[in-house]
């Protein structure tokens, strides 16, 4: 029987490209098993091609352009994140299809939440075996899980309900902290994200970018609890974290870390919102001036304010695409008298190499998991400013149960943060002594534990061994039978 292959399929956005880049990396790194990852070919941010063609791929990785497809017939310039990847991925199954029938070979097709349209192909004559690999966290996972369930026992909006979602075997969660898919049910968002979570029982496991000691209560709740597994639920591999760790990210110096060289060590503060959040004007305002007041050093990468209140990812258009003068939309002075403490970056900065340097001590963030599990791997305690997405469940991960964030407070009848809170929250991360050391305690200690967990014998590590080893002869007895 020829051997088998493993094709990972990438959907848009660089916060779902790294971390499937990475584990095809890891995959390949356990030697013997061919691996292909199909990337969709949209209209990528700079970044995202940067970064596939910046990484030193090893052999045996291939990467495999999908051709772009058309899709004006069923979006416009409002459908959003979820819909629109969602379709791109459905119209471009035949791609995927074919370039699985070119490997000719029994395969093992992993794929991105939001590409289980793909879940349904199936090619005569060949075993393919469906796995998902979903790359956040196990709570979020877990309420991904639970969502058909609470489709039918809830009725109107999940957001109007008085208690918190108790999702089998995890700790609640908060009404406001709900991912964004879900607060308005009546919309093409959340059917497309309940179409999602309904099929993930169809996969044979399901690969998740987290490790035990990181969420020991959502994998205990996935892997043992009871209600839970009254759900079909296919086998969970904690194979986390998986972030982007070849050194360095930039060859050249840029001017970025060459400032950062010059700073005291821990004494820099980084502020970031992701690859494409963006705040209100009143909110950079307000920020600027927190940041001023606070009188810590910073690195902030500031993006256009936009134009409404509420904030959500674009995935496609920004992540470095969209360059703009700072001294816009900053308040007047603000670069002139912070020159000696801060520095601005527009729209996009070499974020690993930041929080790998000595010289940074926090990292105020929109808590997205890729950011957050950079943050843990490099020992940087977080101020947690969660935008969308699920970042509202991660920055309650991070400061109540993994103790490594502070969150500053928004006062009630209020839109934004204040720049007084800001400058708090600031202070206290960076030098206020006993916050700060406890923080950064709890983070060397969640670092810790990731490396242990992802050197060999360690659980993460053990946990994708276990699963490469299954594929390896998952198909044989079926090579001539598609088994699904
Ligand atoms: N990133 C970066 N430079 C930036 C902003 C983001 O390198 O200026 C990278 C960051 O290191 C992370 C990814 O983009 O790996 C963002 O992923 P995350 O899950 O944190 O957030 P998302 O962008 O998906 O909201």
């Amino acid at each position: 029987m020829k051997p088998t292959h493993v094709t990972l399929l990438a959907i848009p956005g660089i916060g779902h490209l790294t971390p499937i880049l990475e584990l095809a990396k890891h995959i390949v790194a356990f030697g013997s098993i061919d691996v292909s990852l199909l990337v969709l070919n949209t209209d990528a941010s700079p970044a995202q091609s940067q970064l596939l063609t910046s990484t030193i791929l090893p052999k045996g990785l291939e990467i495999v352009d999908i051709p772009s497809v058309d899709i004006a017939c069923f979006v416009d310039e409002q459908t959003d994140v979820v819909t629109r990847i969602s379709v791109i991925v459905r119209e471009s199954l035949p791609h995927i299809e074919s370039s699985i029938i070119k490997t000719a070979r029994p395969t093992i097709l992993v794929l991105d939440f939001f590409g289980t349209a793909a879940l349904d192909i199936m090619v005569d004559n060949l075993c393919i075996q469906k796995y998902i690999f979903f790359p956040s966290t196990a709570a979020c996972l877990a309420f991904v899980m639970y969502l058909p369930t609470l489709d039918q026992q809830v009725d109107g909006e999940f957001i109007h309900l008085s208690e918190p979602i108790q999702v089998p075997g995890c700790t609640p969660i908060h009404i406001d902290d709900l991912v964004n898919p879900v607060q308005a049910r009546y919309v093409d968002e959340y059917k497309w994200f309940l179409y999602h979570a309904s099929r993930f029982p169809m996969a044979h496991g399901i690969l998740i970018n987290t490790c035990q000691d990181l969420e020991p209560i959502s994998l205990s709740a996935l892997t043992e609890n009871p209600i839970l597994q009254q759900i079909p639920m296919p086998p969970v591999y904690p194979v986390g974290p998986l972030i982007h760790m070849d050194k360095p990210m930039v060859q050249s110096k840029n001017e970025c870390m060459t400032w950062l060289d010059n700073q005291p060590n821990d004494s820099v503060l980084f502020v970031s919102f992701g690859s494409s959040g963006t705040l209100s004007a009143e909110q950079v305002t307000e920020l600027a001036w927190g940041l001023e007041l606070s009188q810590q050093r910073f690195i902030w990468v500031v993006r256009k304010p936009s134009s409404t209140e509420t904030t959500s990812g674009t995935f496609f258009t920004v992540g470095g695409g969209e360059q703009s003068n700072p001294c816009d939309y900053l308040p007047d002075g603000f670069m002139s008298r912070t020159k000696d403490v801060g520095f601005v970056v527009p729209s996009w900065a070499p974020q690993v190499d930041i929080l790998a340097h000595k010289s940074t001590g926090g990292f105020l963030s929109h808590c997205g998991w890729n950011s957050t599990l950079e943050s843990v791997l490099y020992g940087v305690p977080i101020i947690a400013w969660p935008l969308y997405a699920e970042q509202k469940m991660n920055a309650t991960l991070l400061v109540e149960e993994l103790g490594v964030a502070v969150k500053p407070k928004v006062e009630k009848g209020e839109k934004v943060v204040r720049r007084e809170e800001i400058a708090r929250a600031v202070r206290l991360v960076m030098k206020g002594k006993e916050v700060q050391n406890a923080m950064r305690e709890r983070v060397e200690e969640m670092k810790r534990s990731c490396l242990i967990a992802l050197d060999e014998g360690g659980s993460s590590y053990n946990s994708l061994s276990q699963v490469i080893e299954k594929w390896k002869t998952s198909c044989i007895g079926l090579e001539n039978v598609n088994d699904d």
